[in-house]
């Protein structure tokens, strides 16, 4: 073989044909874009991201003949299912390949409590297999309409499902099977706590080609809107509400000036009002629209024909952007407790009217209330130090502060124990081929290695 055959392009096409083999260059671009858009410094930081090729496979064993070429010839790999991450996940670092993994999809098995799917598997699809069994996830993002199983895991935090199952980390991937990215890759299988390194590592410890996720009960569920006159009342009443025993699939809470820029459902309340989207069992409406008369607010029928789906989680950040194209957002987690909860979003409200709009997703995650902010900021100065005094008001309140402005897994916040997952790369990627640059400082420093923000440093 000469050397130009062994250009990525050249050595893949054998592997897939030369039709799921895109070059690097303006075909390729699709594969470059994904929600990092939402975040000033992503956009700017990720503006000029190249790969060399991208790879379609079809198959378990195409995937896997891709990553011994690619370990052979020591080029970076970064995975990619649906590019609907937030932070630059999926867009490579430093070029090398890009695996679209979207046509490696299907079912594997559905059994009670249990669906195994292949890592392109579009969230909607298992959620559909897992109905015609009687049951339902546990836990989707609210993208599942496009996003793959894999990406997911790897790539998201929790979602749909989140008001009475938790998140990722709450035993809802019960097991992944994963390439290692060797000559010979080795499939290697995870179960109950040992899954937790692949959740959220920006598929760089291993990849996954079987994911297992936990499944529930299904019950029929009808999206209502709860609105109330002021913020408190509402977030007392949401906390209450998954805390409590009516079942909600979903608990997403909206101030007014966040609200009013859900524009395809602003028909349904008044302009002021401050809102809950719910997602909840049909068979308790009768006793939920009793619990919100009870607390001062009324329960309003989806009368709109979107999806109840396209307004929670991050989708408030794509209304939010639309609506003011300047604005920013930040991610942190509320008090569990009641009183401290209400504490914080009335300091907050105070402290950034206008500026802080408070939207919160409310699960239930290890037995605890967990009200997580998914927040735009609108009229925010700057990225520097009006953000950096935003984070450290929200950190005296006695908040976590998730930082979705970094595409560097450590530095979001999601992944508390990077010793487990530094430990595991070290034999599923011991060439640190996958997604370069993701995994910070950790995985460098404990092999002895010059991390790259010294490095840069040095520069
Ligand atoms: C409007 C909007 C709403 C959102 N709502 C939610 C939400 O409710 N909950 C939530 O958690 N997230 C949410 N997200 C983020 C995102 O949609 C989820 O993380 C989603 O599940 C990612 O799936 P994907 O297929 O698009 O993955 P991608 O974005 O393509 O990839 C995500 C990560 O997974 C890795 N990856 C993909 N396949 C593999 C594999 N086979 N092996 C190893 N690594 C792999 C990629 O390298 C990348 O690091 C939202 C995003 C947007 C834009």
């Amino acid at each position: 073989m000469s050397v130009t055959d062994l250009t990525p392009p050249a050595v893949f096409s054998g592997i897939l044909g030369a039709e799921r083999v895109i070059p690097g260059g303006p075909a390729a671009s699709a594969w470059l874009r994904d929600f990092s858009w939402y975040s000033p410094v992503l956009e700017n930081a990720l503006a000029d991201t190249t790969v060399d090729a991208v790879l379609r496979p079809e198959s378990i064993d195409q995937l896997r003949a891709c990553v011994a070429a690619a370990a052979g010839l020591r080029i970076p790999v970064t995975l990619r299912g649906a590019g609907t991450g937030n932070y630059g996940q999926s867009l490579p670092l430093q070029s090398g390949v890009v695996i679209d993994v979207r046509d490696v999809a299907g079912v594997l098995s559905v059994t009670e409590g249990r669906i195994a799917v292949l890592p392109g598997t579009v969230m909607k699809d298992a959620e559909a297999a897992a109905r015609e069994t009687g049951q339902e996830l546990a836990v989707m993002p609210s993208t599942y309409r496009i996003s793959t199983a894999s990406g997911f895991v790897s790539g998201g935090s929790g979602g749909i499902g989140g008001a009475a199952h938790g998140d990722l980390w709450d035993d809802n991937v019960l097991a992944v099977e994963l390439l290692t990215v060797e000559e010979t890759p080795r499939t290697v299988r995870l179960e109950g706590d040992d899954v937790r390194p692949v959740l959220h590592t920006y598929g760089t410890i291993g990849v996954l080609t079987r994911i297992e996720f936990r499944l529930v009960p299904a019950r029929d569920y009808t999206p209502v809107v709860v609105a109330f006159p002021d913020l408190p009342a509402l977030a007392g009443f949401a906390h209450d509400l998954v805390s409590g025993d009516l079942h909600v699939r979903l608990c997403s809470v909206h101030e007014a000036a966040g609200a009013a820029m859900l524009t395809p459902i602003t028909a349904l309340y008044e302009p002021g009002e401050d809102v809950a989207l719910l997602w909840a069992d049909t068979a308790q409406l009768p006793a939920l629209e009793a619990a919100a008369t009870a607390a001062g607010g009324r329960t309003i029928a989806w009368t709109v024909k979107p999806h109840i789906s396209q307004f929670p989680f991050s989708h408030s950040i794509l209304w939010s952007r639309k609506a003011a194209p300047s604005s920013s957002w930040l991610q942190c987690e509320y008090a569990s407790d009641r009183a401290e909860f209400l504490r914080q979003v009335a300091a907050l409200r105070e402290a950034y009217p206008g500026v802080f709009l408070q939207h919160i997703e409310v699960i239930t995650s290890a037995g605890r209330t967990r009200p997580m902010g998914i927040t735009p900021l609108v009229g925010l100065p700057d990225h520097e130090r009006a953000l950096e005094e935003l984070i450290t008001f929200c950190r005296a309140l006695g908040m976590t502060v998730l930082n979705p402005h970094s595409y560097v897994v450590e530095e979001g916040g999601f992944v508390g124990d990077t010793a487990q997952v530094v430990a595991l790369k070290t034999t599923s990627d011991p060439y640190g081929l996958l997604n370069p640059g993701k995994l910070g400082d950790s995985f460098f420093t404990s092999r002895g290695l010059t991390p790259p923000s010294a490095r840069a440093a040095s520069r």
